[in-house]
């Protein structure tokens, strides 16, 4: 998990805020928990030219501290637009408004793919700076890394990373909440670069879309997975497998036509595979979208809306989509217990999906707080760091068994 240690010299702080006053505040207040270097800025737009700024001799901002409510450019666009620079930075939301507008704009920025630390509330005090700062930062999900070293990633270097089988996948165990009986997995993409190292997923996969190399990755993971399904159904072992498709390569008519051939070519069984396709961005071209995802359904293959929470689909078209499975975001799963307004969203949105008959999977299950909340909301199965990280393929068997072995231990 990332945390930005204060003892970190080489952290620097950008304060935007309309208000000298906060500015002064926030930077002494930074200053105070050990970060070196604190610039301050006073709305959206001059931050933005901050950040687009390429002085070497300036050291790099790594933390932007930002208020929400700001006259040039409010908070929400201020994070679009950070989010479309895809710079490897923290972000750290303060406002003086209701608390709920802070939790829905840090939903927002995590759904635009930015490492949001979380947010505070003015008047901000050092202390809750600190404890911000120091935390594992909650939201950030599992696949974050280290900034990668050097220029921004250029296409060129994903296409050599599809020729030269850089690009893995990676598992992590569902399991059946009532029975602890492991279902399947989800094949995460990783991409271990030779300088770089790891390459965050959101970051490549953001490239791919961008520069029509999607479809690539996809079937590169795809293959992948269901190779591994293949090998621990030969062992007895039958997994459903879950890949993660691109709402670009929903919209390619011969998709069902490409899974098929992979679980062809790797003996896997179609009805095995499970497609998770993401809920915020299926409003776009429904009707290839229904075409292409009602023909995977007609040869078996399972459809599961993921991130569901963050999008804005409504009833009507998540009842004309042929899903069988619904994921709920980890924004609503961890925590859910010391939180009343994600306890009412994870609520509500398993009861939609009992209603329509779909699988309620719950994502980020960290704490054991989690897991048996999700028991007694009926939740049916659950994934997360409570009950496994993504592993290898290898790792996958030894880990069933460890799993399974802690539940006969239990009285
Ligand atoms: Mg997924």
């Amino acid at each position: 998990m990332d945390r930005i240690a204060p003892e970190k010299r080489n952290t620097c702080a950008l304060v935007v805020d309309d208000e000298a006053l906060m500015r002064e505040l926030l930077t002494a207040a930074l200053e105070g928990v050990g970060v070196a270097c604190v610039k301050a800025t006073a709305g959206g737009a001059s931050a933005l030219a901050i950040l687009d700024a390429t002085d070497p001799a300036e050291p790099a901002v790594d933390l932007v501290v930002c208020d929400l409510s700001m006259p040039d450019m409010d908070g929400v666009e201020f994070l679009r637009h950070l989010a479309d620079r895809r710079l490897d930075v923290a972000v750290v939301l303060v406002s003086g408004r209701d608390p709920r507008i802070l939790r829905s704009a840090e939903s927002l920025g995590r759904a635009h793919g930015l490492r949001i630390l979380g947010s505070l509330e003015k008047p901000v005090t050092r202390r809750a700076l600190r404890e911000l700062l120091e935390a594992p930062s909650s939201g950030a999900g599992p696949a974050r890394a280290p900034r990668p070293a050097g220029a921004p990633l250029e296409p060129a270097e994903l296409r050599a990373a599809l020729a030269n089988g850089e690009l893995s996948a990676h598992f992590q165990p569902k399991v059946d909440v009532r029975t602890r009986a492991v279902v399947g997995v989800e094949a995460l993409a990783r991409w271990f670069h030779p300088v770089r190292r790891f390459v965050p997923p959101d970051q490549f996969i953001a490239l791919a879309e961008e520069h029509g190399l999607v479809d690539q990755v996809t079937e590169v993971i795809l293959g992948k997975a269901l190779r591994a399904g293949a090998t621990w159904s030969a062992t007895g072992t039958e997994l459903s497998v879950a890949v993660n498709i691109s709402m670009d390569s929903v919209a390619r008519l011969d998709l069902p036509d490409v899974v098929a051939s992979a679980a062809r070519s790797t003996g896997f069984a179609l009805g095995n595979v499970m497609l998770e396709v993401t809920e915020s961005r299926l409003v776009r071209d429904l009707t290839t979208a229904l075409d292409v995802l009602t023909r995977l359904r007609l040869k078996g293959v399972g459809l599961s809306i993921d991130d569901f929470g963050t999008g804005y689909s409504s009833l009507e078209q998540l009842e004309r989509m042929p899903f069988v499975e619904l994921k709920i975001d980890r924004a609503f799963v961890n925590g859910a217990t010391k939180d009343a307004s994600k306890r009412a969203i994870l609520e509500s949105a398993l009861s939609l999906a009992q209603k329509l008959d779909l699988t309620t999977v719950a994502e980020g299950v960290e704490t054991e707080e989690d897991w048996r909340l999700l028991g007694e909301l009926g939740c049916d199965l659950a994934q997360g760091y409570w009950i496994g990280k993504p592993m290898a393929a290898e790792a996958v068997q030894g880990w069933i068994d460890a799993w399974r072995s802690i539940e006969t231990a239990r009285p």
